[in-house]
């Protein structure tokens, strides 16, 4: 176990050049390496690709790893080859599939990255006999159970794969699961309740604030105005988007659009622009964010509310990688949660339930008076300190915000 661990950390350095673990990352690669299956909750940002990508390199044979987005597996395959690692990806966008196939036969692959609905296929169960597999990795695994916050029917059709592999170690990863979630990870992919590993959640210079819109533009007018740095601006619909980042964009900040309806070019154009800039803000739908590694934005903003708790201690999760002051901030409105309780009704029946409790959890956190960070963290299972001191609540006790506010009020009239 010790040799296990020594060896790790010199592929950690020799790697990687990383001089230490961070977090639990060491607890999940020694269970890895150990062969035990494994449910790493870690939050966003925390290193869970080195977890997989780590022992893929020591182990003998071929980790496969299951990722949902296309996008996201080439960032992976970027990242990892630029780590010396030997690596590829198994999707409709690649044409050099069948040298792949032959560089994974031949054990020439450390890691191979497929999508879900690729891996359940029998094509690829028969691929994977051909040569040996050190690890089956599972990203995003929240995405296997309805009561996730971004059930893939897909993800379900991977279990009969794994079984049929049952020797080879299972190591699923996700930053966001509640409880119940944890729970039918495990049961799901057949993973052991003793292979749980929970990294902490609190991000502690996020400052989190949530405050009712009453005019969305002046209030991110206000925002833009105090806010230095890089920042990311929710909006529910693309046409919403346009609509701000021309507004905000008057202001003299740079300010660029980003959704699904624009050409994968100006996706591309805009993205690069705010990757390397210190003060542009991005005003975008939920499609951007995943995958990009910014450390220095400097504030997320919701412009109306978002879908789950779970999505948003993801998307504000993107502030303050880099570990200094950042906020994020969210403008709701009544109308907001009226819109998503309609919508509950379109929901299949099966799922109902689970996506009321989550618009309810998602309520609760708007409306409490109580610090917010306890009540995030209480949602992933932590036991926090009632209060936080670094989010509204705790800094400006309501009764003081309501008489501010009648005083602007009274002074505008
Ligand atoms: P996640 O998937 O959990 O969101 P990633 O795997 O993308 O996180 O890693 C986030 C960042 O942290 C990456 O830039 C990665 O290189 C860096 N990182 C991971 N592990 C370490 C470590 N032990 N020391 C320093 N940096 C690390
Ligand atoms: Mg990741």
């Amino acid at each position: 176990h010790a040799d296990a661990l020594a060896a790790a950390r010199e592929a950690l350095h020799a790697t990687f050049g990383f001089s230490a673990f961070r977090g639990v990352q060491q607890d999940v690669v020694a269970r890895v390496l150990a062969g035990r299956s494994t449910l790493a909750v870690m939050p966003t940002g925390a290193g869970k690709s080195l977890t997989y990508q780590l022992p893929a390199v020591m182990l003998p044979g071929t980790c496969v790893v299951v990722s949902p987005l296309i996008a996201l597996m080439h960032d992976q395959l970027r990242a990892a080859t630029a780590n010396g690692i030997r690596a590829a990806t198994l999707t409709s966008a690649d044409a050099d599939r069948e040298q792949t196939i032959d560089r994974f036969r031949a054990g020439e692959l450390d890691l191979l990255y497929v999508a879900p609905e690729r891996a359940s296929q029998p094509h690829f169960r028969e691929l994977l006999t051909r040569a040996p597999i050190s690890l089956f990795a599972i990203d995003e695994a929240h995405c296997v159970s309805e009561w996730g916050h971004d059930f893939r029917p897909d993800y379900r059709l991977l279990r009969p794969l794994l079984d049929s592999f049952g020797h080879v170690p299972r190591l699923a990863l996700t930053a966001t699961a509640d409880r119940h979630t944890r729970a039918d990870i495990l049961a799901q992919l057949g993973i052991p309740e003793e292979g749980l590993i929970v990294a902490g959640f609190d991000r502690p210079n996020i400052r989190y604030a949530i405050r009712p819109r009453d005019n969305a533009m002046r209030q991110l007018k206000a925002l833009l105005d105090e806010q230095p740095g890089p920042g990311i601006i929710y909006a529910p619909t693309r046409a919403r988007v346009e609509q701000l980042a021309e507004a905000l964009g008057a202001g003299g900040r740079r300010v660029l659009p980003y959704h699904a309806g624009l050409s994968p070019e100006t996706r591309a154009r805009n993205q690069a622009a705010f990757v390397a800039s210190e003060d542009m803000v991005m005003v975008a739908t939920v499609a951007f964010g995943m995958g990009i590694d910014k450390p220095d934005v400097r504030f997320v903003a919701h412009a109306g509310i978002p879908k789950s708790i779970e999505a948003y201690y993801q998307e504000t999760g993107r502030a303050g990688r880099d570990g200094d002051p950042s906020v994020a901030v969210m403008f709701w409105g009544a109308d907001d949660f009226a819109r998503a309780r309609q919508r509950l009704g379109e929901v299949e029946e099966h799922r109902r339930n689970a996506e009321r409790a989550r618009l309810d959890a998602l309520a609760t956190l708007v409306e409490t008076a109580e610090c917010r960070r306890a009540i995030l963290l209480r949602h992933f299972g932590e036991n926090p300190l009632a209060t936080c001191g670094n989010c509204d609540n705790c800094l400006e006790p309501v009764g003081v915000l309501d008489v501010t506010r009648l005083a602007q009020k009274l002074l505008s009239a």
